[in-house]
């Protein structure tokens, strides 16, 4: 990559040829669906986990005294060390995490899962 290409890039502009490298982010309308993302504490791969509102939330009886209006426990298993994750994942009325328990991993945000995603220190086709 020339002086240019590299000063344009770092410009937020694209490479000349450059292929956009993934779908755009616009997905169809999941009005009920919830994406969840994990990472495995063993591993530090990272999964993507989408939950249902209706079916897959539970609604939290006052004397249980847990933070949040549902919960979701949710098993998670990460496609390389195959370690089972449980997670307990507690939400206000407006399915926003509140409160997060998860044994073997931890819940991180979909920025930092798509961070993950990036291609790391393997350098393909040099
Ligand atoms: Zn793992």
């Amino acid at each position: 990559m020339g002086f240019w290409e590299k000063l344009r890039a770092f410009f937020g502009g694209q490479a000349a040829g450059e292929k956009k490298p993934r779908a755009p982010r616009t997905q169809p309308t999941d009005p009920d669906a919830l994406w969840l993302h994990f990472r495995c504490k063993r591993c530090g791969s990272v999964v993507r986990v989408r939950a249902h509102k209706r079916n897959d939330l539970n609604r939290i009886e006052e004397e249980e005294a847990l933070p949040g209006v549902f919960v979701l426990h949710k098993d998670v298993m990460d496609n390389k060390c195959f370690q089972l994750m449980h997670a307990d994942i507690y939400f206000d009325a407006s399915y926003q995490v509140v409160s997060a328990d998860v044994q073997g991993g931890e819940l991180i945000s979909q920025e930092e899962y798509e961070a993950a995603q990036q291609p790391s220190a393997t350098p393909r086709g040099a």
